[in-house]
C-alpha cells in the first residue's frame, strides 16, 4: 500500500517523502488505518524498535491537530528518558517540516523555564517534568486530543515512571486517543496497559 491510500495530508506526505520514506513499513501498514480512523480509538501496539513505530504515532499526532490553534497543547508524547524524548521531538520536526503552523516543544528537565508557559501544539517530554509543569499550571492540558507513550513497557513496569504516567493522565480532563507503543508487553505490563488505554485495539507485528 501507499501513504496516499491512507488519506494522509499532503503536507505530512511531503515530510515523509523528503525523509525518503517511500511506502509504509509493515507496522505502519497495519496500524495507520486504525490509528487514523474516525472516531479516534485507543491502540496498544507491539513492535520492535527499527520497525517504524515512531513515524506511525507521529503521523497520527500530526493528523489529529487543530491547526487554527497553534498555541494550544493538543498532543502529548511521553518517553522514559530525555534522550528519547529529544529523538521523538526530532522526528516530529522532520515529518512535520512542511506542515504550516506546526509548533513543537520538549518538556524535559531544564527545557522549560520556571514560570514560562508550554504553548506548542505537540509536547514531547518525560513523565516527571510533564507532571510538574501541569501541577504548576505552566502546561494547560484541557484541550488534549492524543496521548502517546513510547517504550510503554519501560514506563509502565517501573514503579516511579508508571505512577507519574498515570498521574499525568489523570490530570487531563479528556483525551480522544491514547496510544501505547512498545517492543514487548509482558503480562503484567499488558494488564496495566489495558487499564491505561481502555478498549484499545491491540496489534502486534
Ligand atoms: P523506529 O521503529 O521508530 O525506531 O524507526 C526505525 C527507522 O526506520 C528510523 O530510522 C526511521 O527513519 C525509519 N523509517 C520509519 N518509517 C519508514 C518508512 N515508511 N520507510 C523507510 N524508513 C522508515
Amino acid at each position: 500500500s501507499t501513504f496516499e491510500e491512507l488519506g494522509i495530508n499532503q503536507s505530512i506526505l511531503a515530510g515523509l517523502y523528503s525523509m525518503n520514506f517511500k511506502k509504509p513499513s509493515k507496522i505502519q501498514e497495519k496500524a495507520l488505518p486504525l490509528l487514523l480512523s474516525n472516531p479516534p480509538t485507543n491502540m496498544i501496539a507491539q513492535s520492535q524498535s527499527g520497525t517504524g513505530k515512531t513515524a506511525a504515532f507521529v503521523i497520527t499526532i500530526l493528523s489529529r491537530l487543530d491547526y487554527t490553534k497553534p498555541h494550544q497543547p493538543q498532543a502529548l508524547c511521553l518517553a522514559p528518558s530525555r534522550e528519547l524524548a529529544r529523538q521523538i521531538e526530532g522526528v516530529v520536526k522532520s515529518i512535520g517540516q512542511f506542515v504550516p503552523g506546526l509548533t513543537i516543544q520538549a518538556a524535559v528537565p531544564g527545557a522549560v523555564e520556571r514560570n514560562a508557559k508550554v504553548q506548542a501544539m505537540v509536547v514531547v517530554g518525560t513523565p516527571g517534568t510533564v507532571m510538574d509543569l501541569i501541577k504548576r499550571r505552566q502546561f494547560d492540558v484541557s484541550n488534549m486530543k492524543v496521548m502517546c507513550l513510547d517504550e510503554a513497557d519501560n514506563m509502565l513496569d517501573q514503579q516511579g515512571l508508571g505512577d507519574q504516567c498515570l498521574r499525568v493522565k489523570q490530570m487531563i480532563p479528556r483525551i480522544d486517543q491514547i496510544l501505547l507503543f512498545s517492543a514487548t508487553f509482558p503480562d503484567t505490563v499488558m494488564r496495566y496497559a489495558q487499564q491505561f488505554s481502555p478498549g484499545a485495539n491491540e496489534i502486534k507485528l
